[in-house]
Order: structure tokens, then sequence, then C-alpha cells
């Protein structure tokens, strides 16, 4: 492994961490643990793996976690495409529905 080498998002959806990211993480894919944590979201459907992440479960972000845009240490861009996406959709529902809101 190349020690320098920064983290990568395989196909823009898959996290492959930096060595730091990487020794950083509780136990591998539990859904309960504390800490950094590598998360992986599967299409229940298709059983396809839609994307890797890293979350962050400490203090107040406790029990759901919250999805780590940046990596602390090597400083890359580590949020997948599939979650920007759907970010993006939320918000845009949630405009619609403020100005729809607002001229009633
Ligand atoms: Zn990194």
């Amino acid at each position: 492994m190349d020690k320098g080498r920064k983290c990568r998002m395989e196909k823009g959806n898959f996290l492959e961490p930096c060595i730091p990211l990487s020794q950083s993480f509780a136990a591998a894919l539990n859904v309960k643990a504390k800490g950094m944590c590598r998360n992986e979201l599967t299409n229940v459907k298709t059983f396809e793996r839609t994307c890797g992440f890293a979350t962050l479960r400490s203090g107040d972000f406790e029990k759901e976690g919250v999805v780590l845009a940046f990596c602390p240490f090597c400083g890359k861009n580590i949020m997948p495409k599939h979650l920007k996406q759907e970010e993006e959709k939320k918000i845009s529902q949630e405009r619609k529905e403020r100005s729809e809101s607002i001229e009633i």
C-alpha cells in the first residue's frame, strides 16, 4: 500500500480510504458501531451495492451518524455521487414545497 495515497472514490460512489482513514474505522460494516465507520448501501431489489462511504457516530450524532463529505486526514472529497444526487433531489423537493406553500 502506498502511504502517501489519498482517498479515492471508485466509479464516483465507492470509498477507497487512505491509510489513516481506514485505520480509524470501527469494526467493519457494523451498523451500531460508534466513532468513525465505513458504510455501504445496497439496493434490496437488485442486491447491487450502490455506494460506500464514511460516517461519524459521536456526540449528538451517535445514533444516526453523519456522512463525511471530506476525509479529515487527506482532505479529499469522499461524498458518493449517489448520496449527492439524493440530497439534491431532497433539497429541490423541499424548495418546491416551500414555494408552493408561499403561493397559497
Ligand atoms: Zn483520506
